[in-house]
C-alpha cells in the first residue's frame, strides 16, 4: 500500500492553548512520539477565519473570509478546498462540525452537524471512525468544541454586565484554574480517538493530525476574555501534531502557519497542486527534513467582535512575527507596537520607536504582506 492510499483524520481541538499541551498526558505522549510543531501560528485567531484559511491554504484576505461577518464572502467558486482536492483523488470526504458555516462546506460526501448541547464527542467520533474504516480511503475533519463550550458558558454566566470587565482580568489564578479544569476531558477525547484507530485496524494506513485553531485568553490583556481581539502570542501560537504510519518523530521549532497544513497533506499523499494555484501556505516537509534554512515569517490578522476597538466587518489588527521580534499595527486607533520576544516573551513592553532600524525593517515586511494580500490601509512609511 502506498502513501496515496492513506486516510487523513484532521482534528481541531478548538481553542486549546499551545502552552497546555504538556498538561495533557496523552497529547503530550503523542507529541513526544510524533511530529510536533511547537511554533505553528494561526493566520487569524478566531474559529471561522482560522478554519477557512486552513481549508483553502490561504490568508483570509485572499480567500474572502476576512472578517467575522464575511462568512458568506468566501470565494467558493474560485477556490479548490482541501476536501475538494481529496474528493477529486477518490477520497470519501466527511466531517462533523458545529454548524454548516464554520468551514467551507464544499467537497464533502457526508457533512454531519452535532448539537453542542447534547453531543458526546467521544462516542460520536468513535462511531464515525468505525463506520468510515470500511472505506478504501477517507478524509475526516472533526471539530472538538468542548473546552470552548464550557469556558464561554462559565465566563458569560459569571460576567454578565460589562461593568464587571475589570474583575475578570484581575482574577488570573481563577481563570487559569477554570481553563485547566477542562483539560482532562480534552485529553480523554484524544485517547478515545487513538483507541478507535487501533480497534478499527486502520492505524497503519492513517495520518492523524491534531491542531488548535487559536489559543484562548486567561486574562493576559484587558479587553480580551476569549480570543479574536488581539494578535498576542497566547492566542496566535497554536500547535500541530502529525502522526504518520511511518512514525516520524521530529520536534520542529521553526515558525510555520496553519495554512501550511493543506500543501503538507497534499505533499504527504503525493498529490501535486496546480502550478497556478492560489495557495499561500507552504508544505512543511522541508522543515520536517531539516532542509529549510530561512525562517518563515508569520502574518496574522483579526478584527474583534468585542474589546477596545471591535471590528466585525473588517480586520483592523495585524502583526508580523519572527522568532525574535514582532510588530503589530492596530488600524483603529492607528497605533503601533513592537516587541522583543527574546527578552519579553509576554509582550508587555512596547518598544515601538519609528526611528529604530529594526522597527523600520519589520514595518516594511508587514507592508509587503499587505501588498501581497491586497489589504489597502492607506499606510505609508
Ligand atoms: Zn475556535
Amino acid at each position: 500500500m502506498g502513501k496515496e492510499d492513506y486516510n487523513i483524520i484532521l482534528i481541531n481541538l478548538d481553542g486549546l492553548r499551545r502552552d497546555r499541551v504538556e498538561l495533557c498526558s496523552t497529547l503530550n505522549n503523542l507529541k513526544e512520539e510524533n511530529c510536533f510543531f511547537s511554533n505553528m501560528f494561526t493566520v487569524a485567531p478566531y474559529t471561522f477565519a482560522s478554519l477557512h484559511a486552513i481549508f483553502s491554504g490561504m490568508y483570509p484576505s485572499r480567500n474572502g473570509m476576512n472578517a467575522y461577518y464575511n462568512i458568506f464572502k468566501f470565494k467558493k467558486d474560485e477556490i479548490t478546498t482541501l476536501p475538494q482536492l481529496l474528493q477529486n483523488e477518490g477520497y470519501y470526504t466527511c466531517c462533523d462540525i458545529i454548524n454548516k458555516v464554520v468551514i467551507p462546506n464544499q467537497g464533502f460526501d457526508e457533512l454531519n452537524i452535532f448539537d453542542e448541547e447534547t453531543v458526546d464527542f467521544k462516542q460520536r467520533h468513535r462511531d464515525l471512525i468505525k463506520k468510515l474504516a470500511n472505506k478504501d480511503k477517507f478524509f475526516l475533519f472533526l471539530h472538538f468544541t468542548e473546552t470552548h463550550k464550557h469556558l464561554v458558558r462559565e465566563i458569560v454566566k459569571k460576567y454578565k454586565q460589562e461593568s464587571n470587565d475589570d474583575e475578570f482580568f484581575n482574577l488570573k489564578d481563577e481563570n487559569i484554574e477554570r481553563y485547566n479544569s477542562y483539560l482532562p476531558s480534552c485529553d480523554s477525547y484524544v485517547s478515545a480517538i487513538l483507541d478507535i484507530l487501533k480497534e478499527s485496524k486502520i492505524e497503519h494506513k492513517t495520518i492523524l493530525i491534531f491542531f488548535s485553531d487559536h489559543g484562548t485568553s486567561i486574562g493576559e490583556r484587558k479587553g480580551e476574555k476569549f480570543y479574536g481581539v488581539f494578535t498576542y502570542d497566547y492566542t496566535i501560537n497554536v500547535f500541530c501534531i502529525i502522526k504518520t504510519p511511518e512514525k516520524l518523530n521530529k520536534k520542529i521549532e521553526g515558525q510555520c502557519q496553519t495554512i501550511d497544513l493543506y500543501p503538507t497533506i497534499s505533499d504527504m499523499l503525493g498529490i501535486k497542486l496546480e502550478e497556478n494555484s492560489m495557495i499561500q501556505g507552504k508544505s512543511l516537509f522541508k522543515m520536517i527534513e531539516n532542509l529549510e534554512n530561512d525562517e518563515r515569517e508569520v502574518f496574522v490578522e483579526t478584527g474583534g467582535l468585542y474589546g477596545p476597538w471591535p471590528s466585525s466587518k473588517k480586520h483592523n489588527v495585524f502583526c508580523l512575527r519572527s522568532k525574535m521580534k514582532k510588530i503589530i499595527y492596530n488600524e483603529t486607533p492607528n497605533s503601533w507596537e513592537f516587541y522583543d520576544l527574546k527578552k519579553d516573551p509576554n509582550e508587555l513592553q512596547n518598544i515601538y520607536d519609528e526611528e529604530n532600524n529594526d522597527v523600520l525593517e519589520y514595518k516594511k515586511k508587514l507592508m509587503k504582506k499587505f501588498e501581497d494580500n491586497n489589504i489597502d490601509l492607506g499606510l505609508k512609511i
